[in-house]
């Protein structure tokens, strides 16, 4: 046996290293649903063993990550074989490379000539859809490839992807598409999160992909998902289309969502002009693509070109660039989030990154600092990924340059001096006070918002001016403000300030729940707050409320329960009740007689899940709670009951497990009917 030059020993190393961090960031990608790394640096990564495993083919190993696909099914759901196989593409970096692909795919045909079809590559998750006889009956994700998660339940309730077909369909049909979150939901997803003083979500392809892989449909349709369809793979007996494009076609009359902006293109020049106008729009959608998809047309074409281990010869992916760039660090900020979060904040000097000027980019906290090693003064590479936030990936290698210290949180908060708490299990660095000024500007904009104490014409600029002017330090100073008082603020009419007066009157009478979210507690957001006003009659109760009879609210853990506690333990916070009392805002609520008869199940737990035919399951949930029980999403041992209409899925699954009574749609139509006959259902209910 020769030995290796030191060179080919030098790849074999390297070729080792990479396999392994790709392996690394394929489990946190596909499996996580959640990545540690950019998809640009992920594609570095990946293109550098694509090289070296060209220039010497003995670092390719078959299992290496550039010969198979990188996820694999987790066993949360049932498995499902692909008979034919889902793959990956070939990746376009450039024009050369694109004309590279188009001149083998030419070899390979033997000059023939060709037509391309162009299809946005849209950034989310791969699924596979199995229709018989027009019924939509398996919706699969692509897991390794051969292997594959049954993911049908949650795919019902992506609302687009169509249950049943139209028109002249083939009895046995399956189609591919991909799945993902719109843009709008993913931001208002984040909002509520901010809201509730929860880490954002790094981006919408992961949230997208974690939606599908978790266990509750009922999330998938209040995230509001959908799909572009771009593939059609059997049709059973009946012929396949000639062609692609005229599959699309099919697929489409038969009431799959199809992208209309793909086209059909004869030239390599076309293809490149569309792409560069599709990149200028990039931004325009309402969700992410990252490149194209360009495909070969015609059937025959496509199979005599075949498949190169896990990929397919006649398509290729043209991805758009990462939207990248390297600016210098000025400095890392502390801004003080409303529930006393300290967020750092990059000062970046000004960068265009695809059009939009950079300037701040967000470092998320301490520790994500340290892992980064980012420190001031560092030249720095930063991502503008959608139109979410951009942030730092990591320092530029700048050999020679001397570096600055270490980057450390203040011991002190930058607004207030209060000594900062870190609590072990929280990535966040916190300021305890909440008179702090930061945090009450935050709370402020909270209280008076939409979803809290609704009061419209409120703004962010008018709160501003309100703490500034000294005329609110706490949200019960709202209460006491003038007509007077507001129109000697700059650019405040009459007309303005009656309407703000009339809402912040209006606001005393909010329902509890609302108050209750208003209050920014931590961990309490909109869902939390109805838990707790479906069990107590008012604040006081709320306040008196031991941690563990909080946490036998289905719903609330401890985490909870504990936020509550210390949030009525603060004596400012008891103020700020006492003076929202004394303004008259409501903090109570009429619970309708504890006598039982009008609230029969008070005490009791429901979840509803699966399809009912004679209500929806909202409509369900209204009925379960005029009777005074609460219903939460999730099964747990504290459940009393669960009613499981057609289809249900995992739900009723881990009701069985856990041994919680289960009705089915007759059954609870008739309890609905008597609600005292609960009391004697078979297996008394849970406690
Ligand atoms: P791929 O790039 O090989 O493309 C295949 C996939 O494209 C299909 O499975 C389908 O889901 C999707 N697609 C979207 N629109 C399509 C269309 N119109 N027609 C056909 N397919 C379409 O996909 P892959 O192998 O899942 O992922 C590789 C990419 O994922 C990498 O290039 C990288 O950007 C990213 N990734 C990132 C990390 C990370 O850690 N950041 C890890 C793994 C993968």
């Amino acid at each position: 046996m020769t030995t290796p030059s030191p060179e080919l020993e030098r790849s074999l190393a390297r070729a080792a290293q990479l396999r392994d961090e790709l392996w690394f960031h394929n489990e946190r990608y596909y499996n996580d649903d959640a990545p540690v790394i950019s998809d640009g640096q992920y594609d570095a990564l990946m293109q550098e063993l694509r090289e070296l495993e060209t220039a010497h083919p003995e670092c390719r190993l078959p299992n290496s990550p550039t010969q198979l696909i990188g996820g694999s099914p987790s066993d949360r759901f049932p498995q499902v074989q692909h008979p034919i196989p889902m793959l990956s593409l070939a990746n376009a970096f450039s024009r050369d490379d694109l004309e590279a692909w188009h001149r083998r795919v030419t070899d390979l045909l033997d000059g023939q000539s060709f037509r391309m079809v162009a299809e946005l590559k849209i950034d989310g998750l791969a699924v596979r859809l199995v229709y018989k006889d027009g019924e939509f009956v398996l919706g699969a994700t692509r897991g390794n490839g051969q292997t594959g998660e049954d993911v049908t339940l949650n795919l019902r309730q992506v609302v687009s992807i169509p249950s049943r077909l139209q028109g002249d369909y083939p009895a046995v049909l399956e189609a591919r598409g991909e799945v993902f979150l719109p843009l709008d939901s993913f931001h208002r997803m984040n909002e509520e999160r901010e809201r509730n003083g929860d880490p954002l979500y790094a981006n919408p392809r992961n949230t997208g992909a974690g939606t599908i892989r978790q266990l509750d449909p009922q999330v998938v349709r209040d995230r509001n998902m959908d799909i572009w369809v771009y593939s059609l793979n059997d049709t059973g007996d009946a012929p396949l289309p000639a062609a692609h494009w005229e599959a699309l076609a099919a697929l489409k009359s038969w009431g799959f969502r199809i992208n209309d902006q793909n086209r059909i293109f004869d030239t390599v020049e076309e293809v490149c002009a569309y792409y560069d106008e599709m990149l200028a729009h990039r931004h325009d959608w309402g969700y992410e693509a990252d490149g194209l998809v360009i495909k070969v047309d015609r059937i025959t074409q496509q199979n005599a070109l075949g498949v190169a281990g896990r990929e397919p010869r006649w398509a290729i992916a043209y991805k758009f660039p990462a939207e990248r760039a390297n600016t210098r660090l000025l400095d890392i900020v502390i801004n003080v989030g409303r529930t006393g979060s300290l967020n750092p904040q990059a000062i970046l000097e000004p960068v265009v990154v695809s059009g939009a000027t950079v300037q701040h980019a967000s470092l998320h906290n301490e520790e994500d600092i340290h892992r980064k090693d980012v420190r001031v003064g560092d030249l720095v590479e930063i991502e503008r990924a959608g139109d979410v936030i951009p942030h730092v990936i990591g320092p530029v290698e700048t050999p020679g340059e001397e570096r600055g210290p270490v980057f450390r949180m203040p011991e002190y908060c930058p607004d207030c001096d209060t000594a900062v708490v870190k609590v072990v299990g929280d990535a966040m660095h916190r300021c305890p006070n909440s008179a702090c000024p930061a945090q009450f500007f935050e709370s402020l904009k909270h209280f008076v918002s939409r979803n809290a104490m609704d009061m419209d014409g409120l703004g962010e600029q008018w709160c501003r001016v309100l703490i500034d002017r000294e005329l609110v330090s706490d949200v019960s100073d709202l209460y006491s403000l003038t007509q007077e008082q507001l129109t000697e603020l700059d650019r405040m009419g009459d007309k303005l300030a009656t309407r703000i007066l009339t809402n912040i009157e209006a606001s005393k009478q909010r329902p509890l729940a609302r108050i209750l979210f208003a209050l920014g507690i931590l961990h309490v957001g909109a869902e939390v707050a109805e838990l707790l006003a479906g069990r107590y009659a008012s604040i006081e109760d709320i306040a008196a409320a031991s941690p563990e009879e909080l946490t036998e609210i289905d719903g609330i853990g401890p985490r909870i329960a504990e936020s509550i506690g210390s949030y009525f333990a603060a004596e400012r916070n008891r103020q700020t009740i006492d003076g929202l009392r004394d303004a008259g805002v409501q903090l109570w609520q009429e619970l309708a007689p504890v006598d039982e008869t009008a609230q029969p199940w008070k005490g009791q737990t429901f979840v509803i899940t699966g399809t009912l035919s004679s209500m929806t399951r909202r409509e369900a949930e209204g009925k379960v709670k005029a009777l005074g029980a609460a219903t939460t999403s999730s099964v747990s041992r504290k459940t009393n009951w669960l009613v499981a209409g057609e289809s249900a899925g995992s739900k009723l699954a881990t009701a069985e497990r856990l041994g919680v009574p289960v009705l089915d749609e007759n059954r609870f139509a008739v309890m609905l009917a008597e609600p005292q006959s609960i009391f004697d259902a078979e297996g008394l209910p849970g406690t």
